[in-house]
């Protein structure tokens, strides 16, 4: 963009340059600038004299944004000589905050060091008393110090975030920060919007209402005055006709309603408006919209909005070409109408009008939208997207709730809602007026655990207060909007969910989840995303933790045996370990997918650890213990064919320093081996590996052939031989080792059949008769 360019503005889009209106009004947010928060308004007739530029009433400027209308502008100023290019330096501090992820890895680093450097210096001492020389007990320190720490794993993390971010980006859902993937999967309610997540956003008018009749939208309707008048007016207020501005995303209300209109126009009649003089644009909290007319019956303005809030302007009724008083029959008439239609689903407006005496129109909105006469109602089908189903029904397997917020009529939402599923097992109605009038303890109570609710005619503040109860029952909320005014409710929720095409930058902005394709299953694909990826992260950590114990053992054989027993394992084997055999597959567990059942269990909790002691316990005590034994094994084994005894000599030199180096070569191509085993079973945290194939991880068996080559590599080629004191190992020696991957994994595979069982029976909630049992 350079000057002389001209933008196009519309509602919700951040402006990125400065610019003088041509043509068009909006109203704009220049807080970014002046801090202050109230909307002002700028348009392109009103020219300014010579006051400073922050209040010119044709300027916009580069980082604040529009909040309603569309107006065409010319760039005057790019970069650093936009008015916020000269304040750039005051805007430049943020202080990035750390996510629980990365608190927990904080922590977990922290635990390691700590166990790493004191385990280190404790042996230190322990070593020298055994009778080890300095050097040999300093070396010994060093070796459990390298053992202890899993160098793989922050690399690994932060990887398998990173994988898995590009992924849920290739099912619909772009996340912003890598670290929020872990609060995604332990979200517990899904606040939603109705139109265009639950719904298509693709709308059409299926109905008409005028003065107690309803008709079809159709071409050939019967000569009506009351249709053609309602006809002229959508005709006339249609946002997306006669603005001059052209704007990049149409409005699906608006564009239904334009071409209901141009169906109902009839030849001759007239269609379309000679001027249109201004606009007072669409606002949530009015829920109308409106546009002075400069037409052939002279100037009028036309009304567009919900049902209740044009009813509550409107002081009479179009009945046959005649305006007469609105009663109140005719008032519930028209709102027995409205519900009727409303209860099919559709989404339901009031179209009206008022004639304004001259070219001149009031200055606000309140000044013009009353007094009018209304003309009809007109009723557009948005249909349910067909997958939305299917995720709501994975939503309520999963213990997720859903929470509709919405600013549509009740009865509509309602009835979109039961077509999804969402409220199967009960749902409460409210609407945003009774939220507002509820204390925090009742609101406390209305969204308590379990209750789904529709909230209908919502505010942007209903959004936030309804997100704040929600997180004081320690909920984890993902919330979905798309308006200007829907940002701190973004904020404010733990996943801010903003919608990528029907969105605003605004809303965008201030959301962690931006949603490619609008939709809410996409939601929910990212939420079964985040549980895959976090206990995916928890599967390596159990992998890359499991070899601590066969790394750790050797060095304590060593130093309790006082020497007598010669070092199993070089610091430099470990690190080939640590470093080389082991980081493919940790990598390929990160790309592992769901395990079955995933969302057939209620979320983690907020601050659920990302290591748990039964993690430990399994990666220490059970994958960890066993590979040891299995590596000390194959160490006296070796040694033993090599006419070894305890206190006989190893060194360079002596007859059995051959032999020495062969074993030591063992316990390492048994820790290599040992890993093969513990990286299958950690492949599942609860199911059996038969059940996921043992062949579905490609990648995976791809890590374990690399990590069989390179070691292979270690052992047998010469030159690497000299480098980590390795010797080529016997056939003997091989088929001694060739079992344990079999036997690691088959140890797993028993202790989580074990656990399932024990789960089964604790969740069983008592003894079941027979014949459900074998029903
Ligand atoms: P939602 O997107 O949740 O359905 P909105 O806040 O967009 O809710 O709309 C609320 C109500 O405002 C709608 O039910 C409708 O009656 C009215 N409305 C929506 N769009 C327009 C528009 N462009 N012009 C006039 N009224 C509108
Ligand atoms: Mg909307």
């Amino acid at each position: 963009m350079v000057p002389g360019d001209i933008l196009v503005v519309s509602e919700g889009q951040k402006i990125s340059a400065d610019a003088r209106i041509i043509a068009g009004e909006v109203e704009v947010s220049l807080s970014t600038l002046t801090g202050e928060s109230a909307p002002t308004t700028r348009s392109g007739e009103a020219v300014a004299a010579s006051v400073p530029p922050l209040e010119a009433a044709d300027l916009l400027f580069s980082g604040t944004v529009c909040l309603a209308g569309t107006c065409r502008a010319v760039v005057v100023a790019t970069g650093d000589h936009t008015e916020l290019g000269r304040i750039a330096a005051l805007s430049q501090v943020t202080v990035p905050t750390k996510s629980p992820l990365e608190q927990q890895v904080t922590r977990i680093a922290r635990l390691i060091a700590v166990v790493a450097v004191a385990a280190g210096l404790a042996f230190l001492p322990l070593g020298l008393l055994a009778g080890l020389s300095f050097t040999s007990a300093f070396l010994f320190a060093i070796g459990l110090l390298v053992a202890n720490v899993p160098e793989g794993l922050l690399p690994t993390i932060t990887l398998a975030l990173a994988v898995g971010v590009r992924r849920l980006a290739a099912r619909g859902a772009i996340v912003k920060r890598l670290s929020a993937v872990q609060t995604l999967g332990s979200t517990t309610v899904i606040c939603t919007d109705k139109t265009g997540t639950l719904t298509w956003n693709r709308m059409s008018a299926v109905a008409i209402g005028v003065a107690g009749r309803q008709l079809d939208v159709s071409p050939d309707l019967p000569p009506d005055p009351d249709v053609d008048a309602l006809a002229t007016a959508l005709v006339s207020c249609a946002i997306t006709t006669g603005t001059g501005v052209a704007t990049s995303s149409v409005d699906p209300t608006e564009q239904a309603l334009w071409e209901a209109a141009h169906t109902l126009v009839r030849d001759g009649a007239e269609r379309s408006v000679s001027r249109r003089l201004h606009v007072y644009p669409f606002h949530s909290e009015a829920r109308m919209s409106s546009t002075v007319d400069d037409t052939a019956h002279g100037v009028t303005l036309n009304v567009k909005g919900a049902p209740e809030a044009v009813l509550a302007r409107s002081v009479c009724l179009l009945d046959r070409g005649t305006e007469r008083a609105l009663e109140p029959a005719q008032r519930s008439a028209v709102e027995e109408q409205v519900s009727h239609l409303a209860a099919r689903g559709l989404r339901v407006l009031a179209v009206a009008r008022r004639s304004l005496p001259d070219r001149t129109w009031p200055k606000t909105r309140e000044q013009a939208e009353h007094d009018l006469c209304l003309l009809g109602l007109v009723a557009l089908l948005d249909p349910p997207r067909p997958e939305v189903r299917e995720a709501v029904r994975i939503c309520h397997e999963a213990g997720l709730r859903v929470i509709v917020i919405t600013g549509d009529n009740p009865e509509t939402a309602r009835e979109i809602a039961r077509e999804v599923g969402i409220g199967d097992a009960g749902v409460r109605t409210v609407t945003g007026a009774q939220v507002d009038n509820l204390s925090d303890a009742a609101l406390t109570v209305l969204l308590q655990p379990g209750q789904e609710v529709i909230c209908s005619r919502s505010s942007p503040e209903d959004k936030i207060r309804i997100a704040a109860a929600l997180q004081a029952h320690d909920e984890v909320v993902a919330m979905t909007g798309d308006g200007v005014n829907d940002a701190p409710a973004l904020r404010r929720a733990d996943i801010g969910v903003a919608m990528g095409r029907s969105g605003t930058d605004v809303a965008r902005e201030a959301a962690t989840v931006v949603l490619t394709d609008d939709n809410f299953s996409t939601i929910v694909v990212a939420i079964e995303e985040g549980r895959r990826i976090f206990d995916n992260v928890r599967k390596f950590i159990v992998y890359i933790f499991a070899h601590a114990v066969p790394e750790v053992v050797p060095f304590l054989v060593f130093a309790l045996s006082g020497g007598r027993i010669p070092l199993p394992l070089t610091v430099l084997q470990i690190l080939a370990i640590d470093l080389g055999t082991e980081t493919l597959p940790a990598l390929a567990l990160a790309r592992e997918p769901a395990e079955p059942g995933i969302m057939a269990e209620p979320p983690r909790a907020r601050h659920g650890r990302l290591v748990t002691g039964q993690m430990l316990l399994r990666a220490w005590a059970l994958l960890g213990v066993t590979s040891a034994a299995l590596t000390m094994a194959a160490y006296f084994f070796t040694l033993q064919r090599g006419g070894w005894y305890v206190g006989a000599p190893t060194g360079p030199g002596t007859p059995l320093h051959q032999t020495y180096l062969e074993a030591t070569t063992a316990s390492f191509a048994a820790i290599v081996a040992c890993q093969v085993g513990t990286a299958l079973a950690s492949r599942t945290e609860r199911v059996s590996l038969l059940r996921i194939g043992p062949f579905s991880n490609r990648l995976l068996l791809g890590g374990i052939a690399f990590e069989l080559v390179f070691s292979a590599a270690l052992i047998y080629v010469p030159v690497l031989n000299e480098l980590l004191r390795t010797a080529p190992l016997p056939a003997a020696t091989l088929l001694f080792i060739a079992p344990f991957p079999v036997v690691v994994w088959g140890v797993d595979e028993l202790y989580r059949a074990v656990r399932r069982r024990s789960v089964a029976r604790v969740a069983d909630p008592g003894p079941v008769p027979t014949a459900a049992r074998e029903a």
